[in-house]
C-alpha cells in the first residue's frame, strides 16, 4: 500500500465493512504505520505489517528499519521479498534468508513474496525460478505466508490464466507444505477476485492498487464473502 495521509484518512472514513469473515491487513509504508495502528488498534480482525525489514537487529544501518521495532511498534506481518525490494534493493537470496530470520526472532510473521518476470515466464522458467525464490526457505521453520506475485502481473491489469496461477500454487505448496497460506497478487481486482479467490491453493490475496480506496477494497472483500 503506497499512500498519503489524506488518502488513509479517507480510507478509514469510508471503510463499511464492520466485521468480516475475511482475514484483513493492511501493510502501510513505514511513516503510516502508526497511525494506522492507532486506527486498527480494536480491530481484531486486521493484522498490520510493514513493507521490509533490515537484515540486522542493531547497529549502524542508517535509513533501515529492524523487524524488531516493527514488533515494538504493534506489528503482526512484514513482507520480504517483494519483486520492487528484489529490484530496486538489488536483494539476495542471503539477504532475504537473514530477513525472514530476523522476523522470525522479533516475533513477525514474513509474508514471503516470489513471482516470475514476463520473460521468465515467456521462456517456460517460472517453476525454476519460483525453486530458487523458495530456496530462501531451506532453513526456515517459523510460520509464514508466501504471496505469489507474477512480476508482469503487478500493476499492469494483466493476470495469468487460472490454469497458470493453479500450476505455480500447487507447486508452491508441494515445496513449501508447512505455510500458513499461498496468497495470490497481481492486479487483483472486484472483477477478478471471485474467480481467482475460487483457484486450488489460493488461500487469499496480496492486493496493491485496489487496496489503496476503501469502497474498491470492499468489493473484493464481498466478491469472495
Ligand atoms: C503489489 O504491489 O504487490 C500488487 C500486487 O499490486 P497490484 O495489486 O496493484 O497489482
Amino acid at each position: 500500500m503506497a499512500q498519503t495521509l489524506s488518502g488513509l484518512e479517507g480510507f478509514f472514513k469510508n471503510w463499511k465493512l464492520s466485521s468480516s469473515k475475511v482475514e484483513l491487513g493492511l501493510l502501510p509504508s513505514f511513516v503510516h504505520l502508526p497511525q494506522v495502528l492507532s486506527k486498527l488498534k480494536t480491530e481484531s480482525e486486521w493484522w498490520v505489517g510493514a513493507q521490509d525489514c533490515s537484515t540486522e537487529i542493531e547497529g549502524a544501518f542508517t535509513g533501515e528499519v529492524s523487524a524488531r521495532s516493527l514488533k515494538e511498534l504493534g506489528c503482526k506481518v512484514v513482507l520480504i521479498g517483494h519483486s520492487e525490494r528484489r529490484q530496486r534493493a538489488k536483494e539476495t537470496l542471503e539477504s532475504l534468508r537473514k530477513k525472514l530470520d530476523r522476523a522470525k526472532e522479533a516475533g513477525l510473521k514474513p509474508v514471503f513474496c516470489i513471482g516470475e518476470t514476463e520473460a521468465e515466464r515467456l521462456s517456460g522458467k517460472t517453476l525454476d525460478i519460483l525453486r530458487a525464490q523458495l530456496g530462501a526457505l531451506e532453513a526456515y521453520s517459523g510460520s509464514i505466508l508466501i504471496a505469489y506475485e507474477p512480476v508482469w502481473a503487478i500493476g499492469t491489469g494483466k493476470i495469468p490464466t487460472l490454469n497458470e496461477v493453479e500450476e505455480a500454487h500447487s507447486f508452491v505448496w508441494k515445496l513449501a507444505p508447512k505455510a500458513e497460506g499461498v496468497l495470490y497478487g497481481g492486479s487483483v481486482k472486484a472483477e477478478n477476485a471471485r474467480e481467482l479467490a475460487a483457484v486450488s491453493g489460493v488461500s487469499g490475496f496480496l492486493v496493491g492498487g485496489a487496496s489503496l480506496k476503501a469502497d474498491i477494497f470492499e468489493k473484493i472483500v464481498e466478491s469472495v464473502l
